[in-house]
């Protein structure tokens, strides 16, 4: 058997083309979103992805607000920053690029941004509305990865999932969403780290396996239960390129369904930056 590829790529220009019509719904209504994105310092990915992030803007007609410091900004300048964009009636989301410079306190800045201009659905409020089921955004990774199941048809309801990573940004908040009930969701979930005692043994009880690690090919055909979906959050730069977290060549074989890296979550990620803009933009009367 080989799997079915599930085309990142194609699914994420669906919900852009859908961002599109919503944007151009809040223009004709006198509110044109605007996201603000913030880049500290020179790290060569963060500007690459800063960039896909302001194209992909421009594409949907949402308003890009880029802001770029050096990497010797005080915590208070970048504070002080946040706080204006905040205050402007033309900025709806707001995006801080990860990582930031050691002197800067992660977690400080994050909680700085409004949590109603939160883009990325980082704030500890929007994290704390997902858990409950009310949410406002959810971070785009993991929403992605919902709505690549949603959209390939996917089976959610009932099903064992199986998250290798807990990172704020991708596994933590990827359980919250799994777990609520509803469309997409209402699945039994395990979240495996490295304090899991014997990883394959979960792995193979995985009929959804969302391998979020960082490390080239940590997941093998043999930890993957045949016929299951295998969703890869991984990037990782190797000799042979940007490889994921999956073997992919072998698991295609044991699988139903699976992601390619790239093409598989990166381009949702974008996509569902753009939609949680357009949800900031549209909370407020036009
Ligand atoms: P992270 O913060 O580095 O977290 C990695 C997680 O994997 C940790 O929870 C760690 O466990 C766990 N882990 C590491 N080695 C393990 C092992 N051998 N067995 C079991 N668990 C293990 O990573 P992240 O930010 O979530 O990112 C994960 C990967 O996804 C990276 O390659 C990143 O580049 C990529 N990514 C892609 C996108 C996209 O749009 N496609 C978005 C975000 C991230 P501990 O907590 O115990 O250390």
């Amino acid at each position: 058997m080989t799997a079915r590829i599930i085309d990142g790529k194609a699914i994420a220009a669906e919900v852009r083309a859908e961002v599109a019509g919503e944007v151009q719904g809040l223009a004709d209504k006198g509110r044109s979103p605007g996201l603000a994105t913030i880049l500290v310092g020179e790290d060569p990915a963060s500007h690459v992805y800063v960039r896909g992030k302001r194209k992909a803007c421009a594409e949907v007609g949402i308003v890009s607000h880029h802001h770029e410091l050096p990497a010797s900004t005080p915590q208070e300048e970048l504070l002080d920053l946040i706080a204006r964009l905040n205050d402007d009636p033309d900025v709806h989301g707001i995006l801080v690029q990860l990582p930031l410079p050691e002197h800067i306190d992660e977690q400080t800045v994050l909680m700085a941004v409004s949590p109603d201009k939160d883009a990325d659905g980082f704030h500890p409020t929007n994290l704390g509305r997902l858990l409950v089921g009310d949410r406002l955004v959810a971070p785009a990774t993991p929403a992605g990865i919902q709505e690549l199941l949603i959209r390939s048809n996917v089976e959610t309801n009932g099903a064992e999932v199986v998250i290798v990573g807990r990172s704020n940004i991708v596994g933590k908040p990827m359980a919250a969403l799994m777990m609520q009930r509803g469309a997409g969701a209402n699945a039994t979930v395990t979240v495996c780290h490295t304090g899991t005692k014997d990883l394959t043994e979960h792995t193979l009880r995985a009929d959804i396996l969302i391998a979020a690690i960082g490390k080239a090919h940590a997941i093998t055909a043999p930890m993957i239960k045949p016929g299951a979906t295998v969703i890869d959050v991984g990037i990782n730069r190797t000799d042979d390129g940007l490889v994921g977290d999956v073997d992919f060549e072998a698991a295609k074989e044991v699988a139903a369904a699976i992601t390619p890296v790239p093409g598989g979550v990166g381009p949702m990620t974008i996509a569902m930056l753009l939609k949680n803009t357009v949800r900031l933009a549209s909370q407020k009367p036009a």
